[in-house]
């Protein structure tokens, strides 16, 4: 009897914890559509402090965070993301344009031309330098 009532308390403790947001599970990318701030929320931020529009910033939903890096070469934001974020919205214009860049990693690695700097695990893909060609990437702390 006793053992089968800890058994359900187990149970339940886990089913609460792994709904109350752990780790990245409930997170999400958004970004504002006017000054390409980028933030992590279970919920859309508040429009207060838009550095472009005083009206506020006007979020869009990029998709769950997770262990890929996707960067837009039109307005620069690297995104931790599940799978490829969504394509609307872009503050420089029309559709993001997300490159591949790797799976997140212990080591920083930055482009001499563009000066991103990504964490990953191996050499990040060179494709799509906003600033022309391929990025070079080097190891930095
Ligand atoms: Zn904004
Ligand atoms: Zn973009
Ligand atoms: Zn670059």
């Amino acid at each position: 009897m006793k053992k089968s009532l800890w058994v359900a308390v187990l149970l339940l403790a886990g089913v609460l914890f792994s709904a109350s947001g752990v780790g990245n599970a409930g997170l999400k990318n958004y970004q504002c559509r006017k000054c390409a701030l980028l933030v992590r929320s279970e919920n859309v931020p508040p429009a207060m402090g838009c550095r472009a529009d005083e009206g506020g910033h006007l979020w869009q939903e990029l998709g769950p965070v997770g262990a890929m890096n996707y960067h837009c070469m039109k307005c620069r934001v690297n995104v931790e993301s599940r799978w490829e974020p969504n394509v609307q919205g872009c503050p420089a214009s029309g559709n993001h344009q997300w490159n591949r860049l790797g799976k997140i990693g212990p080591v920083n690695h930055q482009c001499r031309k563009c000066g991103l700097t990504v964490r990953t695990e191996e050499t990040p893909n060179p494709i799509g330098c906003p600033n022309g060609g391929n990025h070079q990437w080097y190891k930095s702390k």
